[in-house]
């Protein structure tokens, strides 16, 4: 019999963690290099929907309401008034849940530890890669070198390992995202504490809803600026919140200002039109083709694309790993460029000013069931 296939994995985010165990369910062995010593709890709340959800639980990890909360409906607010625009109803059989992003990694990281096949290593930032003819390697800082079949480059939106595919930089969307999580009791009482509520305004719009299981709140806040820095979470100043907030719904400022616990980040893309793949290498998640945030399917996209890298090197033999590498780009590449343009779209909707922010709401107010089902070829999809 053939040797199992040996995959490198440089990243243990979502999108590294999820490929390791697919990877693994193929039959393949797993080596999984992350640069930070430990896995902290960074990240704050995520949203699940239903095509990120159906490779979970291919993989088996099934959630649901034992891990998350399971979104039934999303309130849409007019951030500046507090007006009722529209209550979105999610379909029965597309679920949804939230859940904070530390659930899922330590989800993900219970399932990496139980798995023979799949070696987890904290602290091993690789800095060089080496793709050869027979096998491809990676260098970690302290000069380490191991070699494997193939290597997926599942390293965030500021992938060193995209050098080695193509030429693409992160591009800085002009927008920052602010986000905390608080105790359920610090959420001023005219704010629904059950639902996703989104809250639009001119140039900014907050995300809300509860995560460990209803204990604690999760916000997202999204404004303009030009403030640009590398990484997930930097602490953010609570006076240019509070400013960005100035004009809002009065319960909407409280929430904002009961908290001092904020962290900033500036939100970059990653142009998902160029290679993702260059001989024994590919890239996977926001390495690839980070998005912003508006259709919450960053975290999503990565599962599935997991799943999908995973499909292929099971099919594979090393000699052939680039041909796969290849199918699997050709066989993602459309749908997440098309999420990635949408979020942009929505975006630029949610921020309208003026006359066209009135039009906005007078659509979302008749329009329901043109919304419900509006973007179920995001949902529809199935691991
Ligand atoms: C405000 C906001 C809200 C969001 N909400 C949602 C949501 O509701 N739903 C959703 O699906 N998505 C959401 N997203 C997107 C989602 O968080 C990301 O798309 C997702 O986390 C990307 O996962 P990843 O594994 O590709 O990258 P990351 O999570 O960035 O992981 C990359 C990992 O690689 C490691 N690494 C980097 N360089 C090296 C190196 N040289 N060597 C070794 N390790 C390295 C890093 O330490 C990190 O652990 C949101 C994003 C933002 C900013």
């Amino acid at each position: 019999m053939d040797d199992p296939l040996s995959v490198l994995v440089v990243g243990g985010g979502i999108g590294g963690l999820t490929s390791a165990l697919a990877l693994s369910r193929q039959g393949c062995r797993v080596s999984v290099y992350e640069q930070a010593k430990a896995f902290r709890p960074v990240g704050a709340g995520l949203q699940l929907s239903s095509n990120a959800l159906s490779v979970l639980e291919r993989i088996g990890l099934p959630m649901g309401r034992q891990n998350g909360i399971e979104i039934e409906k999303t309130e849409v607010r007019d951030g500046i008034t507090g007006r009722l625009i529209t209550r979105i109803a999610t379909p029965e059989n597309r679920h949804t849940i939230v859940l904070s992003r530390a659930e899922l990694q330590a989800r993900l990281l219970a399932a990496v530890a139980a798995d023979a096949a799949i070696e987890l290593h904290t602290g091993a930032q690789m800095v060089d890669i080496l793709d050869g003819k027979k096998l491809v390697s990676l260098t970690l800082a302290d000069g380490t070198m191991r070699s494997g079949d193939a290597l997926i480059g599942a390293d965030g939106a500021w992938s060193q390992t995209r050098r080695f595919v193509n030429t693409a930089r992160p591009d800085y969307s002009g927008r920052i995202a602010w986000r905390t999580v608080m105790p359920l009791s610090a959420v001023p009482s005219d704010i629904s504490r059950h639902t996703v509520t989104l809250w639009l305004a001119p140039g900014a719009h907050l995300v809300t809803y509860p995560i460990d299981k209803g204990a604690a709140f999760n916000a997202v806040a999204i404004t303009q600026g030009d403030w640009q820095a590398e990484g997930w979470s930097q602490p953010g100043a609570m006076t240019d919140l509070a400013l960005a907030f100035a004009r809002w719904h009065s319960p909407v400022q409280q929430l904002v200002q009961s908290t001092g616990n904020w962290l900033k980040w500036a939100l970059c893309t990653i142009d998902p039109g160029m290679s993702w793949t260059k001989g024994r290498i590919a890239l996977l998640g926001d390495a690839a083709h980070a998005m912003v945030p508006f259709m919450a399917q960053g975290a999503g996209m990565s599962i599935e694309d997991a799943w999908v890298l995973a499909q292929q090197l099971g099919r594979t033999t090393p000699q052939e790993v680039g041909g796969a590498l290849q199918k699997y780009q050709t066989g993602r590449q459309d749908r997440v460029t098309r999420v990635w343009d949408t979020s942009m779209q929505q975006g630029k909707i949610y921020h309208l000013d003026g006359t066209l922010r009135l039009c906005r709401n007078a659509v979302m107010q008749t329009g329901g069931r043109f919304l419900k089902s509006r973007y179920n070829w995001i949902y529809d999809w199935q691991g």
